[in-house]
């Protein structure tokens, strides 16, 4: 048997949400709503995270533009998905929410800032 202790960030409350996970047998207590049981269970089972980061911009001088997944990606592809941040530049000017890198991990990285 499992046990983990969660604590669940979906509101400001923070619960903390004990699983029990025994084989296919999962509980969960300590959740004061169903939004803090799919929050531990998703946690336990395939965890998901927004990244974010930043990506240069070749033709402004020491300029860089926030960038963030548009979705929240597995857990286990923020290592890959961070690599690829990395090596990427791109030119201004860029708007808040254009594209930077299409199709990653299941989702695309867009800008969280404007550059002119
Ligand atoms: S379990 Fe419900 S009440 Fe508790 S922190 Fe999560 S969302 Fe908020």
């Amino acid at each position: 048997m499992t046990k983990r202790t969660i604590t669940c960030i979906i509101c400001p409350r923070g619960c903390s949400v004990d699983v029990e996970i025994n084989g296919e047998d999962i509980s969960v207590s300590g959740n004061s709503c169903p939004r803090g049981e799919k929050y531990a269970l998703d946690e336990c089972t395939h965890p998901m995270r927004t990244v974010t980061s930043t990506v240069r911009v070749s033709n402004r001088e020491d300029t860089m533009v926030s960038v963030k997944t548009a979705d929240p990606i597995p857990k286990e592809n923020i290592r890959d998905i961070m690599d690829m941040i990395h090596k990427t530049e791109i030119k201004a000017p860029v708007r808040i929410g254009d594209r930077i890198i299409s199709d990653i991990c299941g989702t695309n990285v867009v800008a969280t800032k404007s550059i002119d």
